[in-house]
């Protein structure tokens, strides 16, 4: 979401003549992106402002500014100490020109408004990425839920839907740049709704079918499902149209329901495992990913060894695994003690992790032998005699490239998988 946050700020100040450098030395402004969504990601940025000074020291003239979920989340404490010049959170980047304009006059510059209305819907994003196969479509802003460990509602503001056809008309501008698998991101995709002026309402599924029936020869995938509002009428369109790709990122968080309670995620542990059932029945081939806490606020042996067994159970693909980390002004920060030791949590986090890997390589193994259609991105980074690219389910796969030479990117290969690891496929071509 970043990412394509920083593409649409390019675009707005490429709009008044600014172009993207890659060289700090070479920088008038230096704008840092950033996520508040863990401690170690702000810290992080601490450390990048460091050495932004140290260009500031070579170039006197060069601006620094914060933009996204920090400049939100921190807003005037982070001018303080005079560090850095310009502030602007993420419903705000239409004003960067404007903010720009004040740094030049000598000035410091902060914007932290949140809308109840901005998507940025018309702004066609510079895109960053190199391979220029896949791209983000932003969907939906801000987010409505309240998950107690979660800044993302302060940072990000109330959940708005971007107008479909903006959306359609961005997908069809990067199918004719030759882009061949578009993303779909909101915080809660599933909770997209969209009320035309002749009241007629748009739903997630409805705004899928629109979209990959838009862009027939494009991939599409999308992020992030909340389980709570999964429903069954998405996992039907994505069984009916054969350019959706067959994987659901699902975070669960926890396993325990005392945990997913006191995270105000509104569903159970029961809930959660009915609807992998749904996917599995109705999308049988459907990769499937997630997200997990260890040691949020009173969690106890017990809930831990939910979380094991309930990943044992389902049989993640893969996932992203944190430790929980106190976020200032969310509900878990005023009504729970972070109370769970850090090296508790961090052992926690280990057998989560190693759990994962165990079940990773026997998901990955049991695709031996199977077929799959794979969009080349390129070489391998290992090795450039090899390609890469990923499976409609989400599956890293690489193998020989029998054309070297033929640029393949963008293109479709049928593999089989003759290897694994726990992250990749190794395939050959057939
Ligand atoms: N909107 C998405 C997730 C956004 S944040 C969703 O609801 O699934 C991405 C992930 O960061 C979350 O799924 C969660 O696992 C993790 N996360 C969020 N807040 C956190 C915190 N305070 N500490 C540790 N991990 C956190
Ligand atoms: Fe945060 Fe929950 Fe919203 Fe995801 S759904 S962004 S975890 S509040």
């Amino acid at each position: 979401m970043n990412v394509n946050d920083s593409e649409v700020i390019l675009s707005i100040l490429g709009g008044c003549g600014y172009t993207l450098t890659e060289n700090m030395e070479e920088a008038d402004l230096i704008l840092a992106n950033t996520c508040s969504v863990r401690d170690n990601a702000e810290q992080r940025i601490h450390g990048r402002i460091e050495q932004f000074l140290l260009a500031k020291k070579a170039n006197r003239n060069v601006r620094i500014g914060i933009v996204g979920c920090m400049a939100e989340r921190m807003k005037e404490e982070l001018l303080e100490g005079g560090k850095v010049d310009l502030v602007c959170g993420p419903d705000s980047y239409r004003r960067l020109p404007e903010l720009v304009g004040k740094l030049r006059a000598g000035q410091k510059a902060i914007d932290v408004q949140l809308s109840r209305s901005e998507t940025y819907a018309e702004i066609i994003p510079h895109r960053l990425d190199k391979t220029g196969v896949s791209a983000f479509i932003s969907i939906m802003r801000g987010c409505n839920n309240v998950c107690s460990y979660c800044v993302v509602p302060y940072t990000r503001g109330v959940e708005r839907s971007r107008e479909p056809e903006s959306i359609v008309a961005e997908a069809r501008d990067l199918e004719n740049k030759g882009y061949r698998e578009i993303t779909l991101l909101g915080q809660n995709v599933d909770s997209y709704r969209f009320t035309a002026e002749d009241g007629s309402v748009l739903n997630f599924a409805g705004l899928l079918a629109k979209v990959a029936e838009a862009v027939p020869d494009m991939r599409i995938r999308f992020s992030t499902s909340n389980p709570h509002d999964l429903s069954d009428e998405v996992l039907e369109t994505m069984a009916a149209h054969d350019n959706i790709c067959r994987h659901i990122h699902l975070p669960v968080q926890s396993g325990s329901n005392a945990m997913l309670e006191k995270m105000r995620r509104k569903y159970t542990r029961e809930w959660y495992l009915e609807r992998v059932a749904a996917i599995r029945r109705i999308i049988p081939d459907c990769g499937l990913s997630t997200d997990v806490i260890a040691g949020f606020c009173g969690e106890t042996l017990e809930d831990h060894l939910a979380t094991l067994s309930l990943m044992d159970e389902v049989g993640f693909d893969s996932a992203f695994m944190f430790q929980y980390s106190e976020r200032p002004g969310t509900l878990a920060a005023r009504h729970y003690a972070d109370d769970v030791p850090a090296e508790e949590k961090t052992r926690r986090l280990n057998e989560i992790i190693s759990h994962q890997v165990r079940s990773s390589a026997r998901r990955y193994g049991s695709q031996i032998g199977l077929t799959h259609r794979v969009l080349i991105e390129g070489p391998s980074h290992k090795s450039a005699s090899d390609l890469c690219g990923r499976a409609s389910n989400n599956m890293m796969c690489v193998f020989p490239d029998l054309q070297p030479g033929v640029d393949r990117k963008g293109r479709y290969a049928d593999v089989r998988v003759v290897g694994s690891t726990s992250a990749t496929l190794l395939c050959e071509e057939i």
